[in-house]
């Protein structure tokens, strides 16, 4: 079995979902399941609806729009499936008498509820069009497989449960090659609740199906040809990451690569599955491999760019000391509030780390404040550098001013601010 992820850019539009077709033919002979994101910027919108919903505000001609959006796809690249059709109407109909009931539960858990259909709209159009092609498959419901705990909207695998569900829940195909087509992102509670696993969180599905299925590889599909040195929209001259380890691709997104989740590999690596990149639109391009060999990871140095960081600087009032005395407590409340710490350097009586500037940042510094002296430098970018040399230092620190340097063997990392 390979497993094939196709991301919300991929099935952005009826050429686009046409586009996936065109892809598994020339896959004719293997068995596929497929992991589908959301259309475009469907998750977004969805989440729209959720803070509609919770605020009392009126989510109705967001889900309109919605409608409107996925069955004009539909119409395009199965105008004769009555059953999808059906299909798709129950589902926005379950969505529509969701938003009708008074709010009770907790958001992150409504979250999960609202902002899945996405993937369950997407799945059911894409289905739809592979079946009128004669790319004849299985829409399978990912919940009944992806068992989750009941941390909503960043919900743990129960991983021990998945080879039963796959046997009970995943259909056996009689003739010709295995065709399975489920959603990425969503799972579900022992209990039935619909979880979620974070967003851009669908390769990380396409990873745990690999996993529970011991697939030969996974492929993610994007419009990009691959894993790059550096993003291009931001550097000329970038180079394909052509080969590289498990542990140099998990590296490279952990600092902010967008290119895979970070979550994907760990699954992946443990069964020594390899992950291939590919682009959706030059199908000979050759992408990027990713797997245990490591030769290659050396060769280019890769940089990372993350902007829009605060640089936050904690100091306890009573000027005890910062690691013995106070960074439990501080990561504490880092981790209740969900805030990822980018990098993070101590003195004696100071704490300073870099984070993401968001609502929840800001929060946190306000919360931060009731016990220690804060202070923040805004609009500062992390750089990171991996196999660096002087020379590309030099160059992407040009007219920068550097606020915090770190370095090791492998990886270079600089806060700045333009100059
Ligand atoms: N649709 C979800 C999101 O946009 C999951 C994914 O695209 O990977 O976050
Ligand atoms: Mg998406």
């Amino acid at each position: 079995m390979k497993i094939f992820k196709f991301g919300g850019a991929s099935v952005k539009d009826a050429a686009g979902v046409r586009n996936v077709g065109e892809v598994l033919k020339h896959f004719a002979l293997d068995d596929l399941l497929i992991v589908v994101s959301a259309m475009g910027k469907t998750t977004n919108a969805l989440e729209e609806v959720v803070w509609a919903y919770v605020d009392g505000r009126d989510a109705v001609p967001k889900v309109d729009a919605l409608a409107a959006f996925h069955f004009g796809i539909l119409d395009e690249v199965a105008p004769e499936d009555g059953p999808s059709r059906v299909a798709l109407e129950e589902l926005f109909h379950s969505l529509r008498t969701l938003l009708k009931r008074p709010i009770s539960l907790d958001v992150d858990h409504y979250y999960d509820q609202i902002v899945a259909f996405g993937e369950l709209w997407s799945t059911t159009i894409v289905s739809a069009h592979l079946n009128a092609s004669h790319i004849t498959n299985q829409w399978v419901d990912a919940r009944s497989i992806i068992t989750t705990d009941e941390r909503h909207r960043a919900a743990n695998v129960k991983w021990d449960m998945l080879g039963y569900n796959c046997e009970k829940h995943l259909p056996s195909f009689a003739h010709g090659p295995v065709r399975i087509v489920t959603q990425g992102f969503i799972g579900r509670t022992e209990d039935g609740d619909t979880t979620t696993l974070g967003r851009e969180g669908s390769d990380f599905s396409a990873a745990i199906f690999a996993y529970a299925l011991d697939a030969e590889s996974v492929t993610i599909w994007k419009d990009v040809p691959g894993m790059f040195n550096a993003d291009p929209k931001r550097f000329p001259n970038t180079r394909l990451l052509e080969h590289i380890s498990y542990k140099e691709a998990i590296e490279l997104s952990y600092f902010g690569a967008s290119v895979i989740h970070p979550r994907t590999l760990q699954p992946l690596q443990r069964k020594h599955i390899p992950l291939y990149v590919r682009s959706f639109i030059d199908l000979n391009a050759p992408g990027s491999t990713i797997s245990e060999a490591t030769d290659h990871d050396t060769l280019i140095p890769s940089y990372i760019v993350k902007p829009d960081q605060l640089l936050i600087s904690i100091t306890p009032r009573d000027l005890s000391f910062i690691v013995e005395e106070n960074l439990s407590a501080i990561f504490n409340l880092f981790a209740k509030r969900n805030v990822r710490i980018d990098l993070m350097q101590n003195s004696a009586v100071a704490f300073t780390v870099v984070v993401d500037d968001n609502p929840r940042s800001r929060d946190l510094i306000e919360a931060l404040r009731a016990e220690y002296e804060v202070r923040y430098n805004t609009a500062c970018e992390l750089l990171t550098v991996r196999h660096f040399d002087e020379a590309t230092l030099t160059e992407l620190l040009l007219g920068k001013e550097v606020l915090i340097e770190q370095r090791s063997r492998v990886t270079a990392r600089f806060v700045t601010k333009p100059r």
